[in-house]
């Protein structure tokens, strides 16, 4: 399913608000802002009716059944109480079942579940759930570290100040061995 994002709308809408905040939509600087914000809406929220597990399909079979950890890759989303963005890191660790899959992957579907309105606790779980159907691991666990727009902006906490989420399945969660590893290797910075 394809969601079809409707940029005349997203326009109008825009419009509204800079009118309704006492500005002039007709003003120069403002008169292409509805345009330019439908643009950006439409590239934001690209995720919407995207599967990450379309771009988790491409799996290669190996015997390596050891843990393999992705750290640092940024993303960037949007929050879905304030239609601000959140951005930061996130690390992906798994323990696969003989499928493994391209790190350039687990970043795209990190990508398709970003863009879209969220919540960083929804994403994170949402991350690892797309791996668990996609290459069925025997652990996977992600961590996201994200400075939040709407937080930072509004002065309730200092710039910089970052919300921390995981998830965690399988003997990822369940063996403490396996965990201690996972955290061990986002330790060594
Ligand atoms: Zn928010």
């Amino acid at each position: 399913m394809r969601v079809s994002i409707d940029g005349e709308d997203i326009q109008r809408a825009v419009a509204s608000i800079i009118s309704a905040i006492g500005e002039d939509p007709g003003r120069e600087g403002l008169i292409e802002t509805p345009r330019r914000v439908a643009e950006m809406y439409s590239d934001l929220f690209s995720g919407l009716g995207k599967d990450p597990k379309e771009v988790l399909e491409t799996v290669f079979e190996e015997g390596h059944r050891e843990l393999v950890v992705l750290r640092d890759i940024p993303f960037f989303s949007i929050c879905e109480h304030h239609l601000l963005p959140f951005f930061g890191s996130a690390d992906i660790g798994y323990v696969p079942s003989g499928r493994v899959v391209g790190a350039s992957k687990l970043a795209r579907a990190l990508d398709i579940l970003a863009r879209r309105p969220q919540i960083q606790e929804r994403l994170t779980d949402q991350l690892v759930d797309s791996i668990v159907e996609s290459l069925q691991p025997e652990g996977v666990a992600a961590v996201l570290s994200a400075e939040h727009l709407c937080i930072t902006l509004r002065g309730v906490q200092k710039p910089g100040s970052k919300i921390v989420t995981s998830a965690s399945r399988g003997t990822l969660r369940t063996q403490g061995a396996t965990k201690h590893e996972f955290l061990a290797l986002l330790s060594q910075r």
